[in-house]
């Protein structure tokens, strides 16, 4: 590392909805920092592979309609890719390079032995019966069969995709290889290879990277209160856990909008509704629906917790945040441009690629199970987890303190660094 330069706030972005640039933006900084060398900037800057699949479904009224997938590895320096698979109907390929890239420096940044990559179909999966999405998951599978393997790349779940999805994968890769293949994905069900604490593992991670940060900013989660954007797997097990350190959750949302209670939200008991109403918060009496649910954003609370989608904290509506730390459950929720304003607030942010790293690292482990043959006690899987994320965020910290830099480019500085350094190693271009 280049021991004395001088940080620099990323270019603002042309397009501010394209989470590639914003992407891009704290890389280059990041890779000034590092003085990386150019051959391997030039390398690192641009995704291995990209695949796009088309794949014909035959819907429930009879009439085939065709999808288009992708699949983007960004890099494999490290190891086999890894990364989810993202069913939405904004999925698009800058996107798609963006998360795969996110996953390189995730997975460098809690050291596991992985490189990234991400998957994405443009459907809605809420408008699609099971059949229609287990269809659409078999032929997705069977036009990247070549792509995905147990050393090469290994699937997850992402946004509108989970374990049931992650069954359907495993057992149609498996029939193309002839022989039951658990190491192709993770975040399969328990009863299949399911690793135990995978599902709450990215929210586990939030809290732990939250207590981390809380510690120092000498914050007591006791006293602390905190907002939660985003009621989905993430989400939910984020506020559940931090709620079971002592902090109070002000405010929750979902796509149904955002719930204020000023006492605290009952978190279990909001749980048990969404599970009860079709997953969604949509008439949730235990608090006060917002006039606005964006306003959660800019609440008196002193943790803001983004764990829903790309983009929601911009050069917009950064200014008027009131937060003093966010930690990003989501992937991509601040865009660049917010970031100097967040930075002159003096707000502390554990960003997306080291606080939602949790997820992965437990991934990690389930394919290390499913390797080995043999299961882990739920006390190995949090302990060895939790383990990793506060080592992890003690050398990002420790980072942006030597090169008195915000801790998102810190972190990918230690990611980007680390890959490099094995880049040199290796050598081979
Ligand atoms: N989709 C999750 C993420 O963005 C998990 C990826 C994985 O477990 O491979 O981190």
């Amino acid at each position: 590392m280049a021991a004395t330069t001088v940080y620099k706030e990323p270019a603002p972005r042309v397009d501010a909805e394209n989470p590639l640039e914003s992407m891009m933006s704290r890389f280059n900084v990041a890779t000034e920092i590092l003085g990386l060398d150019e051959e391997t900037y030039d390398v690192l800057k641009a995704p291995d592979k990209q695949v796009i699949v088309h794949i014909p479904v035959t819907m429930d009224n009879g009439k085939v309609r065709v999808f288009e997938g992708y699949r983007v590895i960004h890099n494999t320096i490290l190891g086999p890719s890894k990364g989810g698979i993202r069913y939405d109907k904004n999925v698009h390929l800058d996107e798609v390079k963006a998360l795969a890239a996110w996953m390189t420096w995730k997975c460098a940044v809690v050291d596991i032995p992985y490189g990234g990559a991400k998957g994405g179909i443009i459907c809605d999966p809420t408008s699609m019966s099971a059949g229609e999405i287990e269809r659409l998951t078999r032929g997705y599978t069977l036009a990247l069969k070549d792509v995905f393997g147990p050393d090469k790349d290994i699937p997850a779940p992402d946004m509108g995709t989970g374990p049931r999805e992650m069954a359907w994968l495993m057992d149609e890769f498996s029939k193309t290889v002839g022989a039951t293949s658990p190491a192709v994905v993770t975040g399969k069900p328990l009863v299949m290879g399911g690793s135990l604490g995978r599902t709450e593992a990215t929210g586990r991670g939030v809290m732990v990277s939250a207590l981390a940060a809380m510690k120092k900013l000498g914050m007591d989660p006791k006293t602390a209160s905190a907002a939660v954007q985003g009621f989905g797997n993430v989400g939910s097990w984020a506020a559940k856990l931090l709620c079971e350190q002592g902090v109070t959750i002000k405010a929750v949302s979902d796509v149904s909008g955002a719930y204020w209670n000023d006492n605290g939200i009952n978190i279990d008991e909001a749980i048990a509704y969404k599970n009860a109403h079709k997953g969604r918060l949509d008439g949730y009496t235990g608090a006060t629906l917002m006039e606005n649910a964006d306003d959660l954003l800019l609440a008196e609370v002193d943790v803001l917790v983004p764990a829903a989608v790309e983009d929601v904290i911009t050069e917009h509506n950064a200014h008027h945040i009131k937060a003093k730390l966010i930690v990003e459950g989501a992937n991509g929720p601040t865009s660049a441009s917010a970031d100097p304003i967040i930075n002159e607030k003096g707000i502390m942010v554990v960003p997306d690629i080291l606080a939602n790293s949790g997820g992965v690292t437990v991934s990690y482990f389930e394919w290390v199970q499913n390797r080995q043959g043999f299961k882990w006690t739920e006390e190995m899987v949090t302990e060895r987890a939790d383990r990793i994320m506060s080592d992890a965020f003690e050398k990002v910290y420790t980072t942006s303190q030597k090169y008195k830099i915000p801790m998102r480019i810190a972190a990918y500085v230690v990611a980007i660094d680390k890959v490099a350094q094995t880049y040199r190693f290796r050598g081979g271009f």
